[in-house]
Protein backbone atom coordinates (compact mmCIF):
# COMPACT_ATOMS: atom_id res chain seq x y z
CA UNK A 1 0.00 0.00 0.00
CA UNK A 2 1.74 3.33 -0.95
CA UNK A 3 -0.84 6.20 0.56
CA UNK A 4 2.01 8.84 0.75
CA UNK A 5 0.47 12.61 1.49
CA UNK A 6 1.83 15.11 -1.14
CA UNK A 7 4.03 16.39 2.30
CA UNK A 8 5.86 13.32 2.63
CA UNK A 9 9.51 13.83 1.22
CA UNK A 10 11.31 10.98 0.47
CA UNK A 11 14.77 12.19 0.93
CA UNK A 12 13.67 12.53 4.55
CA UNK A 13 12.40 9.31 4.72
CA UNK A 14 13.31 5.93 3.74
CA UNK A 15 10.18 3.70 3.13
CA UNK A 16 9.66 -0.04 4.18
CA UNK A 17 6.90 -1.50 1.69
CA UNK A 18 5.85 -4.42 -0.10
CA UNK A 19 6.23 -4.11 -3.48
CA UNK A 20 4.64 -6.26 -6.38
CA UNK A 21 8.51 -6.81 -8.72
CA UNK A 22 8.00 -6.45 -12.02
CA UNK A 23 10.38 -8.86 -12.75
CA UNK A 24 8.77 -11.32 -11.57
CA UNK A 25 6.95 -13.63 -13.85
CA UNK A 26 3.20 -14.16 -14.20
CA UNK A 27 3.32 -17.43 -12.63
CA UNK A 28 5.42 -16.51 -9.72
CA UNK A 29 3.49 -13.88 -8.86
CA UNK A 30 4.31 -12.71 -5.15
CA UNK A 31 5.22 -10.00 -2.61
CA UNK A 32 8.62 -9.07 -1.47
CA UNK A 33 9.35 -7.03 1.71
CA UNK A 34 12.60 -4.75 1.07
CA UNK A 35 13.47 -3.59 4.52
CA UNK A 36 13.72 0.23 4.71
CA UNK A 37 12.10 2.25 7.70
CA UNK A 38 10.58 5.74 7.91
CA UNK A 39 11.18 7.77 10.72
CA UNK A 40 8.95 9.68 12.13
CA UNK A 41 9.63 11.12 15.88
CA UNK A 42 5.77 11.14 17.09
CA UNK A 43 3.04 8.71 16.19
CA UNK A 44 0.22 9.35 17.40
CA UNK A 45 -2.77 6.32 17.03
CA UNK A 46 -6.15 8.47 16.73
CA UNK A 47 -7.07 11.38 14.52
CA UNK A 48 -10.13 11.47 16.94
CA UNK A 49 -9.69 15.72 17.78
CA UNK A 50 -7.49 15.15 20.56
CA UNK A 51 -5.13 12.88 18.82
CA UNK A 52 -5.71 15.08 15.22
CA UNK A 53 -5.18 17.93 17.20
CA UNK A 54 -2.26 16.83 18.90
CA UNK A 55 -0.31 15.73 15.53
CA UNK A 56 -1.57 19.32 13.73
CA UNK A 57 0.04 21.48 15.95
CA UNK A 58 3.17 18.90 17.04
CA UNK A 59 3.71 19.37 13.16
CA UNK A 60 3.11 23.41 13.18
CA UNK A 61 6.04 23.50 15.65
CA UNK A 62 8.36 21.38 12.83
CA UNK A 63 7.77 17.85 14.47
CA UNK A 64 7.62 14.78 12.11
CA UNK A 65 4.54 13.44 13.14
CA UNK A 66 2.65 9.85 11.69
CA UNK A 67 -1.15 10.00 12.62
CA UNK A 68 -3.09 6.55 12.12
CA UNK A 69 -6.79 6.30 12.27
CA UNK A 70 -8.30 2.84 11.86
CA UNK A 71 -11.54 4.40 10.41
CA UNK A 72 -11.59 5.94 6.81
CA UNK A 73 -11.20 9.87 7.84
CA UNK A 74 -13.87 11.15 5.18
CA UNK A 75 -17.03 10.02 6.33
CA UNK A 76 -17.15 11.05 9.69
CA UNK A 77 -17.58 14.54 7.71
CA UNK A 78 -21.39 14.15 7.81
CA UNK A 79 -22.52 16.71 5.21
CA UNK A 80 -25.67 16.89 7.06
CA UNK A 81 -26.71 18.27 10.09
CA UNK A 82 -26.45 15.44 12.80
CA UNK A 83 -27.22 16.67 15.90
CA UNK A 84 -23.97 16.32 17.53
CA UNK A 85 -22.23 19.66 19.60
CA UNK A 86 -19.03 20.05 21.93
CA UNK A 87 -19.04 22.64 24.20
CA UNK A 88 -15.24 24.00 24.06
CA UNK A 89 -14.35 26.13 26.82
CA UNK A 90 -12.48 29.82 26.46
CA UNK A 91 -9.18 27.84 27.63
CA UNK A 92 -9.23 25.90 24.55
CA UNK A 93 -9.38 28.43 21.63
CA UNK A 94 -5.48 28.49 21.31
CA UNK A 95 -4.80 25.09 20.94
CA UNK A 96 -6.97 24.98 18.36
CA UNK A 97 -5.89 28.04 16.71
CA UNK A 98 -2.48 26.66 16.69
CA UNK A 99 -3.29 23.31 15.58
CA UNK A 100 -4.81 25.51 12.33
CA UNK A 101 -8.42 24.20 13.26
CA UNK A 102 -10.07 27.51 14.37
CA UNK A 103 -10.24 29.45 11.51
CA UNK A 104 -10.90 26.17 9.66
CA UNK A 105 -14.29 25.74 10.95
CA UNK A 106 -17.25 25.47 8.54
CA UNK A 107 -19.79 27.05 10.83
CA UNK A 108 -19.31 29.24 13.05
CA UNK A 109 -19.11 28.26 16.28
CA UNK A 110 -21.82 29.90 18.60
CA UNK A 111 -20.37 31.88 22.07
CA UNK A 112 -21.68 30.78 25.55
CA UNK A 113 -22.46 34.32 26.86
CA UNK A 114 -24.87 33.10 29.65
CA UNK A 115 -25.47 29.99 31.77
CA UNK A 116 -28.15 29.17 33.84
CA UNK A 117 -28.22 26.34 36.20
CA UNK A 118 -31.23 25.46 37.62
CA UNK A 119 -33.02 22.57 39.28
CA UNK A 120 -36.47 20.99 39.17
CA UNK A 121 -38.81 17.62 39.64
CA UNK A 122 -39.54 15.29 37.41
CA UNK A 123 -41.98 16.68 34.53
CA UNK A 124 -41.43 20.26 35.59
CA UNK A 125 -39.85 23.36 34.36
CA UNK A 126 -37.07 24.66 36.35
CA UNK A 127 -37.47 25.93 39.69
CA UNK A 128 -36.75 29.62 40.38
CA UNK A 129 -33.88 29.41 42.56
CA UNK A 130 -31.38 29.54 40.28
CA UNK A 131 -27.41 30.04 39.26
CA UNK A 132 -27.14 32.98 36.47
CA UNK A 133 -23.66 33.47 35.12
CA UNK A 134 -23.10 36.45 32.76
CA UNK A 135 -19.73 36.27 30.97
CA UNK A 136 -19.58 40.15 31.69
CA UNK A 137 -18.88 39.52 35.59
CA UNK A 138 -15.30 38.07 34.41
CA UNK A 139 -14.56 40.10 31.26
CA UNK A 140 -15.36 40.40 27.60
CA UNK A 141 -14.84 36.70 26.63
CA UNK A 142 -17.60 34.33 26.00
CA UNK A 143 -17.63 31.01 28.66
CA UNK A 144 -16.85 29.10 25.29
CA UNK A 145 -18.33 27.64 21.99
CA UNK A 146 -20.74 25.43 21.26
CA UNK A 147 -18.79 23.89 17.96
CA UNK A 148 -21.09 21.07 15.75
CA UNK A 149 -18.60 18.16 15.81
CA UNK A 150 -18.67 17.45 11.83
CA UNK A 151 -17.38 21.42 11.51
CA UNK A 152 -14.53 19.94 14.29
CA UNK A 153 -14.29 16.75 11.72
CA UNK A 154 -14.30 18.69 8.92
CA UNK A 155 -11.91 21.01 9.72
CA UNK A 156 -9.33 18.61 11.13
CA UNK A 157 -9.55 16.46 7.04
CA UNK A 158 -8.74 20.19 5.91
CA UNK A 159 -5.94 20.94 7.96
CA UNK A 160 -4.48 17.37 7.50
CA UNK A 161 -4.72 17.93 3.95
CA UNK A 162 -2.61 20.85 4.29
CA UNK A 163 -0.25 19.47 6.66
CA UNK A 164 3.04 18.00 6.23
CA UNK A 165 1.43 15.04 9.23
CA UNK A 166 2.12 11.67 7.84
CA UNK A 167 -1.88 10.29 8.04
CA UNK A 168 -2.25 6.76 7.64
CA UNK A 169 -6.60 5.97 7.60
CA UNK A 170 -8.26 3.64 7.24
CA UNK A 171 -4.98 1.86 8.85
CA UNK A 172 -4.47 -0.30 11.44
CA UNK A 173 -1.10 0.24 13.67
CA UNK A 174 0.92 -2.48 15.56
CA UNK A 175 3.06 -0.95 17.78
CA UNK A 176 5.70 -2.27 19.97
CA UNK A 177 7.38 0.06 22.94
CA UNK A 178 11.25 -0.68 23.75
CA UNK A 179 13.55 1.56 25.93
CA UNK A 180 15.22 3.02 22.90
CA UNK A 181 13.16 2.87 20.43
CA UNK A 182 9.29 2.87 19.56
CA UNK A 183 8.40 0.73 16.07
CA UNK A 184 4.90 1.31 14.57
CA UNK A 185 3.90 -0.98 11.65
CA UNK A 186 1.45 0.23 9.50
CA UNK A 187 0.08 -2.29 7.38
CA UNK A 188 2.94 -2.84 5.32
CA UNK A 189 4.86 0.41 5.90
CA UNK A 190 7.61 0.54 9.13
CA UNK A 191 7.81 3.54 11.17
CA UNK A 192 10.27 4.13 13.89
CA UNK A 193 9.58 6.83 16.75
CA UNK A 194 10.56 8.19 19.78
CA UNK A 195 7.13 8.92 21.27
CA UNK A 196 3.67 7.13 20.48
CA UNK A 197 0.61 8.70 21.85
CA UNK A 198 -2.43 6.74 22.41
CA UNK A 199 -5.33 8.67 21.64
CA UNK A 200 -8.18 5.86 20.50
CA UNK A 201 -11.04 6.77 22.75
CA UNK A 202 -11.99 4.62 25.77
CA UNK A 203 -10.99 1.19 24.23
CA UNK A 204 -7.75 2.01 23.59
CA UNK A 205 -6.12 -1.23 22.46
CA UNK A 206 -2.53 0.23 23.42
CA UNK A 207 -4.01 1.25 26.56
CA UNK A 208 -4.64 -2.42 27.12
CA UNK A 209 -1.79 -4.01 25.41
CA UNK A 210 0.86 -1.69 27.70
CA UNK A 211 -1.02 -3.22 30.66
CA UNK A 212 -2.39 0.05 32.56
CA UNK A 213 -5.87 -0.44 33.75
CA UNK A 214 -8.78 1.56 34.14
CA UNK A 215 -11.17 2.27 36.78
CA UNK A 216 -14.59 2.48 35.49
CA UNK A 217 -17.81 4.05 37.12
CA UNK A 218 -20.81 3.19 36.13
CA UNK A 219 -23.68 5.88 36.34
CA UNK A 220 -26.86 3.33 35.11
CA UNK A 221 -27.57 6.48 32.99
CA UNK A 222 -27.66 6.99 28.98
CA UNK A 223 -27.59 10.65 27.43
CA UNK A 224 -30.32 10.92 24.77
CA UNK A 225 -28.80 13.72 22.16
CA UNK A 226 -30.67 15.63 19.26
CA UNK A 227 -30.99 19.05 17.91
CA UNK A 228 -34.01 21.22 18.41
CA UNK A 229 -35.40 24.38 16.29
CA UNK A 230 -37.14 26.93 18.53
CA UNK A 231 -39.13 30.23 17.79
CA UNK A 232 -37.85 32.07 20.69
CA UNK A 233 -33.65 32.90 20.06
CA UNK A 234 -31.40 31.44 22.88
CA UNK A 235 -29.58 34.62 23.03
CA UNK A 236 -26.34 32.59 23.79
CA UNK A 237 -27.59 31.16 27.33
CA UNK A 238 -27.11 27.54 27.93
CA UNK A 239 -29.18 25.90 30.29
CA UNK A 240 -27.92 22.96 33.09
CA UNK A 241 -31.22 21.79 34.24
CA UNK A 242 -30.65 19.27 37.29
CA UNK A 243 -33.50 16.48 37.33
CA UNK A 244 -33.06 13.49 39.93
CA UNK A 245 -33.03 10.71 36.78
CA UNK A 246 -30.11 13.11 35.52
CA UNK A 247 -28.83 16.64 33.81
CA UNK A 248 -30.92 17.51 31.14
CA UNK A 249 -28.45 20.30 28.77
CA UNK A 250 -29.57 22.89 26.35
CA UNK A 251 -26.82 24.35 24.57
CA UNK A 252 -27.11 27.62 22.35
CA UNK A 253 -26.30 26.27 18.81
CA UNK A 254 -25.23 28.90 15.69
CA UNK A 255 -28.96 29.10 13.53
CA UNK A 256 -29.17 28.06 9.58
CA UNK A 257 -31.14 29.43 7.11
CA UNK A 258 -33.80 27.30 7.41
CA UNK A 259 -33.40 27.09 11.13
CA UNK A 260 -32.24 30.17 12.50
CA UNK A 261 -32.91 29.14 16.13
CA UNK A 262 -31.06 26.18 16.89
CA UNK A 263 -30.51 24.18 20.47
CA UNK A 264 -27.81 21.04 21.15
CA UNK A 265 -29.63 18.79 23.52
CA UNK A 266 -28.38 16.20 26.06
CA UNK A 267 -31.18 15.14 27.69
CA UNK A 268 -29.87 12.16 30.67
CA UNK A 269 -31.95 9.71 32.11
CA UNK A 270 -32.24 6.43 33.44
CA UNK A 271 -30.77 3.25 30.80
CA UNK A 272 -34.82 2.37 30.24
CA UNK A 273 -36.14 5.78 29.90
CA UNK A 274 -33.64 7.01 27.51
CA UNK A 275 -34.27 3.86 25.20
CA UNK A 276 -37.89 4.75 25.32
CA UNK A 277 -37.49 8.78 24.84
CA UNK A 278 -35.00 7.64 21.94
CA UNK A 279 -37.64 5.67 20.23
CA UNK A 280 -40.62 8.06 21.06
CA UNK A 281 -41.56 9.87 17.68
CA UNK A 282 -41.29 13.40 17.13
CA UNK A 283 -44.17 14.80 19.08
CA UNK A 284 -43.70 12.96 22.00
CA UNK A 285 -39.62 13.62 22.33
CA UNK A 286 -40.48 17.55 21.80
CA UNK A 287 -43.60 17.15 24.43
CA UNK A 288 -40.82 15.63 26.94
CA UNK A 289 -38.34 18.25 26.20
CA UNK A 290 -41.21 20.98 26.79
CA UNK A 291 -42.08 19.18 30.07
CA UNK A 292 -38.43 20.17 31.11
CA UNK A 293 -37.57 23.65 29.00
CA UNK A 294 -41.45 25.26 29.75
CA UNK A 295 -41.98 27.95 27.22
CA UNK A 296 -38.57 29.46 27.68
CA UNK A 297 -37.86 28.62 24.27
CA UNK A 298 -41.06 28.55 22.50
CA UNK A 299 -42.54 26.00 19.80
CA UNK A 300 -39.96 23.25 19.19
CA UNK A 301 -38.84 21.08 16.51
CA UNK A 302 -36.61 18.17 15.92
CA UNK A 303 -33.69 18.50 14.32
CA UNK A 304 -31.13 16.11 12.36
CA UNK A 305 -30.64 12.79 14.27
CA UNK A 306 -30.55 11.49 18.11
CA UNK A 307 -27.74 10.06 19.82
CA UNK A 308 -27.47 7.38 22.28
CA UNK A 309 -24.22 7.06 24.85
CA UNK A 310 -24.42 5.47 27.79
CA UNK A 311 -22.77 6.80 30.77
CA UNK A 312 -19.64 5.93 32.74
CA UNK A 313 -16.94 7.76 34.38
CA UNK A 314 -13.01 5.91 33.81
CA UNK A 315 -9.93 6.78 34.34
CA UNK A 316 -6.16 5.22 33.89
CA UNK A 317 -4.46 4.02 36.23
CA UNK A 318 -1.29 5.73 35.17
CA UNK A 319 -0.89 7.86 31.67
CA UNK A 320 2.52 6.34 30.12
CA UNK A 321 4.68 3.47 29.76
CA UNK A 322 7.60 3.15 27.92
CA UNK A 323 7.81 5.64 24.89
CA UNK A 324 3.98 5.63 25.53
CA UNK A 325 1.64 8.43 26.49
CA UNK A 326 -2.55 8.36 26.65
CA UNK A 327 -4.38 11.46 25.81
CA UNK A 328 -7.76 12.08 25.59
CA UNK A 329 -10.48 9.78 26.38
CA UNK A 330 -7.77 7.15 26.15
CA UNK A 331 -7.13 7.95 29.53
CA UNK A 332 -9.89 9.49 31.01
CA UNK A 333 -13.51 9.51 30.84
CA UNK A 334 -16.42 12.03 33.13
CA UNK A 335 -19.89 12.63 33.11
CA UNK A 336 -20.93 14.89 30.21
CA UNK A 337 -22.68 16.84 33.03
CA UNK A 338 -20.71 20.69 31.99
CA UNK A 339 -19.59 19.33 28.29
CA UNK A 340 -15.66 18.61 30.25
CA UNK A 341 -14.67 15.69 28.10
CA UNK A 342 -13.11 16.66 24.88
CA UNK A 343 -11.85 19.97 26.87
CA UNK A 344 -9.96 17.78 29.23
CA UNK A 345 -8.24 15.76 26.37
CA UNK A 346 -7.58 18.87 24.90
CA UNK A 347 -5.21 20.42 28.01
CA UNK A 348 -3.72 16.91 27.38
CA UNK A 349 -2.95 17.48 24.11
CA UNK A 350 -1.66 21.19 25.14
CA UNK A 351 0.25 19.71 28.22
CA UNK A 352 1.90 16.66 25.70
CA UNK A 353 2.50 19.84 23.16
CA UNK A 354 4.79 21.76 25.63
CA UNK A 355 6.94 18.95 27.39
CA UNK A 356 7.23 16.07 24.61
CA UNK A 357 7.23 19.02 21.72
CA UNK A 358 9.57 20.90 23.24
CA UNK A 359 12.23 17.68 23.95
CA UNK A 360 15.23 16.42 21.98
CA UNK A 361 13.47 13.20 22.66
CA UNK A 362 10.46 13.60 23.72
CA UNK A 363 9.70 9.88 24.52
CA UNK A 364 12.20 9.44 27.43
CA UNK A 365 10.28 8.76 31.00
CA UNK A 366 11.49 12.18 32.55
CA UNK A 367 9.02 14.05 29.81
CA UNK A 368 6.26 11.12 30.04
CA UNK A 369 6.31 11.52 34.02
CA UNK A 370 6.14 15.37 33.56
CA UNK A 371 3.54 15.23 31.43
CA UNK A 372 1.34 12.73 34.10
CA UNK A 373 2.23 14.68 36.89
CA UNK A 374 0.82 17.94 35.11
CA UNK A 375 -2.56 16.27 33.74
CA UNK A 376 -3.66 13.20 35.84
CA UNK A 377 -4.44 14.68 38.84
CA UNK A 378 -6.43 18.45 37.21
CA UNK A 379 -8.53 15.54 35.10
CA UNK A 380 -9.09 13.40 38.46
CA UNK A 381 -10.62 16.61 40.42
CA UNK A 382 -12.61 17.23 37.43
CA UNK A 383 -13.55 13.49 36.81
CA UNK A 384 -14.19 13.42 41.15
CA UNK A 385 -16.50 17.26 40.55
CA UNK A 386 -18.41 15.59 37.58
CA UNK A 387 -19.06 13.13 39.78
CA UNK A 388 -20.82 14.70 42.60
CA UNK A 389 -22.53 16.79 41.08
CA UNK A 390 -24.36 14.32 39.48
CA UNK A 391 -24.97 12.38 42.65
CA UNK A 392 -25.46 15.79 44.53
CA UNK A 393 -28.26 16.68 41.98
CA UNK A 394 -29.58 12.99 40.73
CA UNK A 395 -32.20 13.16 44.18
CA UNK A 396 -35.07 13.50 45.02
CA UNK A 397 -34.73 13.51 49.05
CA UNK A 398 -36.09 16.26 50.59
CA UNK A 399 -33.22 17.35 52.11
CA UNK A 400 -30.48 16.90 50.12
CA UNK A 401 -33.17 19.52 48.02
CA UNK A 402 -33.90 21.98 50.09
CA UNK A 403 -30.04 22.67 51.10
CA UNK A 404 -29.29 22.23 47.18
CA UNK A 405 -31.95 24.92 46.09
CA UNK A 406 -30.76 26.68 49.31
CA UNK A 407 -27.49 26.23 48.28
CA UNK A 408 -27.70 28.05 44.69
CA UNK A 409 -29.46 30.73 46.31
CA UNK A 410 -26.83 30.77 48.57
CA UNK A 411 -24.23 30.84 46.09
CA UNK A 412 -26.17 33.31 43.57
CA UNK A 413 -25.53 35.44 46.15
CA UNK A 414 -21.57 35.20 46.10
CA UNK A 415 -20.06 37.13 43.40
CA UNK A 416 -16.22 36.09 44.42
CA UNK A 417 -17.17 32.30 44.19
CA UNK A 418 -19.54 32.53 41.19
CA UNK A 419 -16.17 34.60 39.29
CA UNK A 420 -14.34 31.87 40.69
CA UNK A 421 -16.74 29.18 39.20
CA UNK A 422 -16.97 30.89 35.66
CA UNK A 423 -13.22 30.82 35.10
CA UNK A 424 -13.14 27.23 35.85
CA UNK A 425 -15.72 26.96 33.17
CA UNK A 426 -13.56 28.90 30.72
CA UNK A 427 -10.72 26.44 31.63
CA UNK A 428 -8.62 29.58 33.18
C1 LIG B 1 -23.12 12.34 25.45
C2 LIG B 1 -21.79 12.99 25.39
C3 LIG B 1 -21.71 14.37 25.24
C4 LIG B 1 -20.47 15.01 25.24
N1 LIG B 1 -20.40 16.36 25.15
C5 LIG B 1 -19.21 16.98 25.25
C6 LIG B 1 -19.10 18.41 25.24
O1 LIG B 1 -20.06 19.14 25.12
N2 LIG B 1 -17.86 18.96 25.38
C7 LIG B 1 -16.75 18.19 25.55
O2 LIG B 1 -15.66 18.75 25.76
N3 LIG B 1 -16.83 16.84 25.50
C8 LIG B 1 -18.01 16.23 25.37
N4 LIG B 1 -18.07 14.86 25.38
C9 LIG B 1 -16.84 14.09 25.43
C10 LIG B 1 -16.17 14.01 24.06
O3 LIG B 1 -17.06 13.49 23.10
C11 LIG B 1 -14.94 13.11 24.16
O4 LIG B 1 -14.21 13.47 25.32
C12 LIG B 1 -14.05 13.28 22.93
O5 LIG B 1 -14.69 12.79 21.78
C13 LIG B 1 -12.74 12.50 23.11
O6 LIG B 1 -11.94 12.67 21.97
P1 LIG B 1 -10.77 11.64 21.66
O7 LIG B 1 -10.11 12.16 20.43
O8 LIG B 1 -9.95 11.41 22.88
O9 LIG B 1 -11.50 10.24 21.39
P2 LIG B 1 -12.55 9.84 20.27
O10 LIG B 1 -13.40 11.00 19.89
O11 LIG B 1 -13.20 8.60 20.77
O12 LIG B 1 -11.64 9.50 18.98
C14 LIG B 1 -10.85 8.32 18.96
C15 LIG B 1 -10.32 8.09 17.55
O13 LIG B 1 -9.46 6.95 17.59
C16 LIG B 1 -9.79 6.06 16.53
N5 LIG B 1 -9.43 4.70 16.96
C17 LIG B 1 -10.06 3.92 17.86
N6 LIG B 1 -9.41 2.74 17.99
C18 LIG B 1 -8.34 2.79 17.17
C19 LIG B 1 -7.29 1.90 16.87
N7 LIG B 1 -7.21 0.69 17.43
N8 LIG B 1 -6.36 2.28 15.97
C20 LIG B 1 -6.43 3.50 15.37
N9 LIG B 1 -7.40 4.38 15.62
C21 LIG B 1 -8.35 4.04 16.50
C22 LIG B 1 -11.27 6.27 16.30
O14 LIG B 1 -11.64 5.90 14.98
C23 LIG B 1 -11.40 7.79 16.53
O15 LIG B 1 -11.15 8.52 15.35
C24 LIG B 1 -19.30 14.22 25.35
C25 LIG B 1 -19.37 12.83 25.43
C26 LIG B 1 -20.61 12.21 25.47
C27 LIG B 1 -20.68 10.71 25.59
Amino acid sequence: MFNFSSHDRMDEYTVTCLFRSDTVSDEKKFWQIREMTQTCEIAVVGAGPVGGTLALALAARGRKVLLVDKADLKPMEHPDFDGRAYAIAHGCQALLQEAGLWERLPFSPCPILDIDVTDSKPGRPPSRLMLHFDHKAVGDDPFGWIIEARSVRVALNAALAESSVIVRAPAKALVSCKADVATVQVEDELFKAKLVVAAEGRQSPLRAQAGIGVTRLPYNQTAVIFAIAHKVPHNNVALEHFLPSGPFAVLPMTGTAEHPNLSAIVFTESDANAKLLYNMDDTGLMRAVEARLGDRLGQLELCGQRWLYPLYAMYAARYYDTRLALAGDAAHGVHPIAGQGLNLGLRDAAALLDLAGAAEDPGVDAVLRAYQAKQRPINLAMLLGMDALDRLFSTNFPPVRLARDLGLAAVERMPRLKQRFMLAAMGR
